[in-house]
């Protein structure tokens, strides 16, 4: 399988390339040459198979060749070490846990794929190689638990100072070792632009192996579709239309349910679930694609104002604006709706949600009513564990939640993280010189 860059079609380069480079030289966003179909006996036959082979079956036909049999069976059991509960609610409407990795978000699922796939490619390699992460929150503590010790590999994770959670920036400054946390003065978007700013400086990347591990590599992509098959083997006796509900930031995950679709996998319809950084909704109503500053929201691993999936959105439909808008349906909400939503389905079915995935539940709420059919069968993409967002979902629900251990662990330890001033200059310097 070759790999184009969404800035050009012309460009091919091998998976091996596009997971070492994270990005390509024009700034694009690689993408597969063609999105492999699935057998109709894999479809008939997927309620029986676990998510390991599944996972192996669809990592395959993206990889082919390039990793022997053996070797990326190894990466998919290392990986997707964890389950995928579909939990549900009721007849229409069930929730898919996402979150029962390591860091508690669904982001471990392409973090630990990412990283063991960069890791076998780059076992023989003299050099140093060091991970560039821009985070909102839950990415880099999910890549940073996938590269942690992981011998010759450096992980330099960026996020925005004072707009992550307690939790979550515990989980990102605790670790050590070979893991350095840089807390940036400005927001996730010039994290982000940061890090693209460094992949495209030559002058820095002739004398220091980059790689980036944000949703914009392909390996933390495709692993994010495993359970969009996953979920759809656990309703298929139902026989009634899937419509997956995706909280978004980045778009990664919708992207990833996307490319399932035209796997082959029968989605009937997927929501663009947002808070109120509602680019990508707005998108959907207008065809006009205006990126903004992003937001702070209680749902902040969706504050992304210029979402970089995009781009893969557009390449993958070919431009075709109406057929983006016949596959998705877009909804944004309000922080007051988020805890309204909260308190809702905690009375109603018992179930403690965190924000992401109650803005999931709005949008799937707002798409039920306007289309009302009853033929249709809900799956909310729970991205997070509640404890991860206590400070939120407590305003919300009063009962005690039970805090998981791996949680109870870093939050003890230690902040430690490196203060910097939003300046590419000072950025530069730091990676120059660090080892
Ligand atoms: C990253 C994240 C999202 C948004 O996912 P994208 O792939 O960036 O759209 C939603 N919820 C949680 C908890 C996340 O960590």
């Amino acid at each position: 399988m070759n790999y184009y860059s969404t800035n050009n079609k012309n460009l091919s380069v091998s998976f091996r390339e596009a997971v070492v480079k994270g990005i390509a030289g024009d700034g694009g966003l690689f993408m597969p040459s063609y999105i492999p179909k699935l057998s109709e006996k894999f479809f008939n036959e997927i309620d029986k198979l676990s998510l390991i082979e599944i996972a192996y079956e669809v990592s395959s036909r993206f990889i082919e060749n390039e990793i022997p049999k053996n070797d990326l069976q190894t990466i998919v059991d290392r990986s997707i070490s964890f389950d995928v509960p579909l939990v549900r609610l009721s007849d229409n409407l069930s929730i898919l846990e996402l979150f029962h990795g390591p860091t508690l978000a669904f982001k471990d699922f392409g973090a630990r794929f990412m990283a063991n796939t960069l890791g076998y490619f780059l076992q023989h390699e003299n050099d140093h190689v060091t991970i560039l992460v821009a985070t909102s929150g839950d990415t880099g503590s999910a890549v940073a638990n996938g590269f942690y010790k992981v011998d010759g590999i450096n992980v330099v994770i960026l996020y925005p100072s004072n707009k992550v959670s307690e939790i979550q920036e515990k989980q990102l400054t605790t670790l050590g070792e070979n893991i350095t946390a840089l807390e940036i003065e400005g927001t996730f978007d010039d994290c982000q632009k940061l890090v693209k700013a460094a992949f495209v400086d030559q002058d820095l990347i002739k004398n220091k192996k980059l790689s980036s591990a944000n949703s914009i590599n392909i390996a933390r992509l495709l692993p994010q579709s495993f359970y969009y098959f996953k979920s759809y083997a656990s309703l298929k006796s139902l026989n009634k239309k899937v419509v997956f509900s995706v909280p978004s930031g980045n778009l990664g995950n919708l992207t990833a349910g996307l490319f399932a679709r035209e796997m082959g996998l029968p989605a009937f319809h997927y929501i663009a679930a947002a808070n109120a950084n509602d680019v990508f909704p707005k998108y959907l109503t207008s065809s006009i694609f205006d990126p903004k500053p992003s937001v702070k929201t209680f749902s902040n691993a969706m504050d992304v104002g210029n979402p970089s999936n995009f781009a893969r959105i557009l390449s993958l439909y070919n431009n075709d604006y109406e057929k983006i808008k016949k596959t998705i349906y877009g909804a944004s909400f309000s922080d007051t709706d988020t805890l309204e939503a909260i308190k809702n389905i905690h009375s109603k079915y018992g179930y403690t949600i965190d924000p992401h995935g109650a803005v999931g539940c709005l949008a799937f709420d707002e798409y039920s009513r306007k289309f009302k059919d009853e033929n249709v069968a809900g799956v909310i993409l729970e991205t997070a564990h509640p404890a991860k967002f206590l400070d939120v979902v407590n305003l919300s629900v009063k009962d005690e939640i039970k805090i998981p251990a791996r949680l109870e662990d870093s939050m003890k330890k230690e902040k430690r993280s490196i203060l910097m001033r939003n300046d590419y200059k000072d950025f530069k310097e730091f990676l120059l010189h660090h080892k």
